[in-house]
């Protein structure tokens, strides 16, 4: 047997975390990383939160799990608290961000199947898209990497160029159903939707009766200093996916959507095992809890705003490796003129900061949502250390 127990699908590193305290992850060894990669984007409240710990382990010892053919007190709260705080007026709840999209997608189907009009089953998506790896969500992505290998896909899909508003409404025909788009694109290299862009897809649902799918798993619960990214646009969608920091670190996402929009969701169309279980709604619950007391969306606005002056500094010095930065709040990219993986290994590796490589020769920053200003202080000391002791390799 060569193959490893564990199906070695990821490209492991060497580091084996094996405990977590707020913003810092300790090894096997003993040694401490600064944790600006947060899960990707999940541990919005950092490692062992108080509050969100407890929740866990009271409701642990109260219920985990219980089927959902019963009454669900938690599941309405949570979900009531979602629909009170954004556009939405129902949730549905998953376990991961692909299945919030999975749901996200099969709702827009179902939208135009009722209205009777079951030709329109097509999703206009975009370059560099990243929606997570199920069958549905690598077909609404054309990225390549993701697809090679699975044909065949689910047919339903048409690709625009991200950022190209005239290209994307060149695609709409009979069988259009709406578009699905980050407004914050993640794994494509923190690379934000245009304002024009995104209020133009808004006003081409409205006038041609098709939906806007927003997929704000990376970009939504905070992270970019509101509480989901659309609030920077001044625009709502009709169905949106969110997961990531939902349930900060539980396994959680949620798809949410108007009452208009959900009009084809009725009994027996759509359904989890797990999805919205009383555990993860406690850990939802407690993310809230802390999410939505006054100041913390402003507490992420400003220590956005410092990271990314603090980087803006930083980049003269090395303009031989950085670009650009760009992001909102704390999803923050920094844009290299080399492959970033490389460098992303370096500073975990030689400075002990974590960090996530992305598309478009981007260094994702994503620390936990309750940074403090010494936390800020740390990443910048480390990346302009990593920066000047670092050598690129010599074949690219
Ligand atoms: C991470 C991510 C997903 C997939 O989420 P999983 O929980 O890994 O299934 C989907 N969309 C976006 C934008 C993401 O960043």
């Amino acid at each position: 047997m060569s193959i490893p127990a564990l199906m070695p699908v990821y490209p492991r590193c060497d580091v084996r975390p094996v405990r977590g305290e707020g913003c810092y992850l300790i090894g096997e060894r003993g040694e401490r990383y600064l944790d600006f990669a947060a899960g990707i984007a999940v541990n919005c409240l950092g490692h062992g939160h108080p509050h969100l710990t407890k929740k866990i382990q009271e409701q642990t010892a109260t219920l985990m799990h219980v089927s959902n053919m019963y009454g669900s007190p938690q599941g309405e709260h949570l979900a009531q608290r979602l629909v009170d705080n954004t556009f939405a007026d129902t949730v549905f709840f998953t376990n991961s961000g692909a299945e919030a999209v999975e749901c996200a997608i099969k709702t827009a189907r179902r939208y135009h199947f009722a209205n009777g009009n079951a030709q329109r089953h097509t999703l206009i998506t975009f370059g560099s898209a990243f929606h997570g790896r199920t069958i549905g969500a690598i077909s609404a992505t054309n990225q390549p990497k993701m697809r090679e290998g699975f044909e065949p896909l689910a047919p339903g899909f048409k690709y625009a160029d991200f950022n190209d508003l005239e290209g994307a409404l060149a695609l709409i025909d009979d069988n259009t159903a709406g578009f699905l788009v980050e407004p914050i694109q993640g794994e494509g290299g923190i690379r934000p939707a245009d304002e024009a862009f995104l209020k133009g897809l808004r006003k081409a649902c409205d006038e041609h009766g098709l939906l806007l799918v927003l997929d704000e798993v990376q970009a939504g619960y905070g992270r970019t200093g509101k509480f989901f990214a659309h609030e920077l646009y001044g625009i709502t969608p009709d169905i949106m996916a969110a997961a990531k920091g939902i349930g900060g670190g539980f396994p959680l996402g949620a798809c949410l959507a108007t009452e208009e929009a959900a009009k084809g969701m009725v009994f027996g169309t759509h359904g989890s095992t797990y999805g919205g279980n009383p555990l993860a709604m406690a850990a939802g619950e407690a993310v809230l809890d802390v999410m939505l007391e006054d100041g913390f969306f402003e507490h992420v606005e400003t220590m956005g705003n410092r990271l990314r002056s603090a980087l803006e500094q930083m980049i003269p010095n090395h303009d031989d490796l950085f670009e650009l930065v760009r992001g909102h709040g704390l999803m923050l990219g920094i844009k290299m003129k080399h492959p970033s993986r490389d460098f992303v290994a370096h500073l975990r590796d030689n400075h002990g900061l974590l960090t996530v490589a992305a598309g478009d020769n981007t260094v994702r920053l994503l620390p936990p949502l309750i940074i403090e200003q010494s936390h800020i202080d740390e990443a910048v000391e480390k990346l302009s250390a990593g920066a000047r002791a670092y050598v690129p390799p010599t074949d690219d």
